[in-house]
């Protein structure tokens, strides 16, 4: 039987692929068992420093294997994890660890309740009987971590998500993606989102595969780490492959290893998959949609699946159920109408932390409540068309900021483009299109309008055109719209 809690995970790794790889960072190189045994030895130390199971302890930090030995430590403690985003100003962290209530700060950072990873990490050769883990009690329903997430409205709130979700992911991990010994991933985004910890770290360990670190993602590193670490499988925005498959031809780097590359966590425009595909034929390309809340994959498709449905991300996973909900309606099988995606079953986070407000109106009845707009087809493959809080409402009519940026990339010179509204004295909101161009072409506002018009509606052509260099994004790669609706 699987593993149901992140203590019994990791005895079981232990047990089972206990000389095999399981962390690389830089020149470190950590195998599971000694993985194991390493955050037990954390997870002593913090017991000594007062941490009691059900206690809230922040770590604020890169990636690497201190992030990791930290995380598992935590968990065998029988603590909460707050995964704190190491980009927020000082007055976010406060908001974080105020909230959360962290007894303890794991940081390299000098913070008040501070311990120095560097210090509880270190490895002075102690042994931890890796059969009575501490921790090991823990219930499948308890909180593991808290994930920090803005959500629609308002400042972060912290996703609480249990053991039972992580192992579930786990399994989606195991069967959808192909984890396994042997298998290995590049960790690039930042652990503090889902991703990173909740598909890649504890995904991919859970089934005895290895994760490589990176500090952030720069493709340059990542090119080079995938070519020497025989890099297996990778997941990130598709701007993120865009810049790798650009960095690899010019280094003429080896990415032969590659099985699969997921993208996941921000639109993928409808071309892009083939023009992927015709730098690197053997390629197996995915498509991942899912959210905090709703722990890491919710739908997921692949290879030639993905390539004859590549405007969708996918049929929902087994075990999970999704539906549309109309405004004022309960969620409902739906099939090809346009609503609320909403979802159901083991992915669905225990609600945000010591938020009743903001939970009671995201879950409802057990269905998650997502915030995208999309629909489904009548053999169950998602579409995704936008964040309900994105989606520009011209005159009445609801313009999809996806099916704008999906036509537009389809034009010869544009390398990435990102479509936002911004407010307008007579329809209310109008459609701004900003513009990345291919490296040494210069498109024009008339051949990008022509282009539209041939493939939109009227209305939902841009009016305004911004050209740029790059998109403002966030570490994992996500545009920040918010900073592209400016009036300058
Ligand atoms: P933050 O926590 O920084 O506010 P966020 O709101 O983007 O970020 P996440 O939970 O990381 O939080 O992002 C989930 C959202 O990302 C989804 O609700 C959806 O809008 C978008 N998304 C994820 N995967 C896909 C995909 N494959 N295609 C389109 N959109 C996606």
């Amino acid at each position: 039987m699987s593993p149901s809690t992140l203590p019994a995970m990791l005895l079981d790794i232990a047990g089972r692929h206990g000389p095999s790889e399981a962390l690389v960072d830089g020149e470190t190189r950590i195998s599971h068992a000694d993985l194991v045994r390493r955050s037990a030895v954390v997870a002593t130390r913090l017991r000594e420093l007062g941490v009691e199971p059900g206690d809230r302890v922040a770590i604020l930090l890169p990636n690497g294997w201190q992030y990791a030995v930290s995380y598992f430590g935590v968990q065998l403690a029988g603590a909460i994890g707050v995964l704190v985003n190491t980009r927020f100003a000082r007055p976010e962290i406060d908001h974080v660890l105020g909230d959360s209530g962290a007894k303890l700060v794991i940081t390299d950072r000098d913070l008040p309740g501070a311990i120095d990873a560097a210090v509880l990490t270190a490895d002075h050769g102690e042994t931890a009987d890796a059969t009575v883990l501490p921790g090991q009690h823990t219930e499948p329903g308890a909180v593991a971590h808290l994930l920090y997430t803005s959500g629609t409205t308002g400042r972060p709130k912290g996703a609480m998500q249990t053991h039972a979700n992580l192992m579930f992911n786990a399994g989606t991990v195991r069967e959808r993606l192909g984890a396994g010994p042997g298998e290995r991933t590049l960790v690039a985004a930042p652990m503090f989102h889902a991703t990173a910890i909740v598909s890649q770290f504890i995904g991919f360990l859970a089934n005895g595969a290895c994760c490589v670190f990176t500090p952030a993602f720069k493709a340059e590193t990542t090119v080079a780490l995938m070519a020497s670490e025989r890099i297996t499988f990778f997941a990130g925005v598709a701007a993120m492959l865009r810049l790798i498959l650009l960095k690899a031809k010019d280094a003429g780097a080896d990415l032969s290893s590659l099985r699969l590359f997921v993208m996941g966590g921000s639109p993928v425009p409808e071309s892009f998959p083939a023009q992927v595909l015709a730098q690197l034929p053997d390629l197996v390309l995915g498509n991942v949609w899912g959210l905090t809340e709703g722990t890491s994959i919710v739908t997921f498709t692949a290879g030639a699946e993905y390539l004859s449905h590549a405007w969708s991300v996918g049929p929902v996973v087994d075990g999970v159920e999704v539906a549309i909900a109309l405004p004022g309606e309960p969620p409902r099988d739906l099939r090809d109408t346009v609503g609320e995606l909403c979802v159901r079953g083991p992915v669905v986070a225990a609600g945000y932390w010591g938020n009743p407000e903001a939970t009671a109106s995201t879950f409802v009845d057990g269905w998650l409540h997502t915030g995208d707009v999309g629909s489904i087809d009548g053999e169950g493959f998602v579409r995704v068309l936008d964040r309900l809080k994105d989606m520009i409402i011209r005159g009445g009519e609801n313009i999809y900021s996806l099916e704008v940026e999906s036509a537009l990339a389809q034009h010869p010179d544009v390398a990435e483009v990102a479509v936002v509204g911004v407010p307008d004295p007579i329809f209310d909101e109008r459609v701004r299109a900003v513009v990345v161009p291919r490296p040494g072409r210069t498109p024009t506002e008339e051949s990008l309008r022509a282009h539209a018009a041939e493939l939109l509606a009227d209305f939902k052509v841009p009016v305004e055109w911004r050209f740029v260099t790059e998109l403002p994004r966030n570490p994992s790669g996500k545009v920040l719209k918010r900073e592209l609706t400016d009036a300058g």
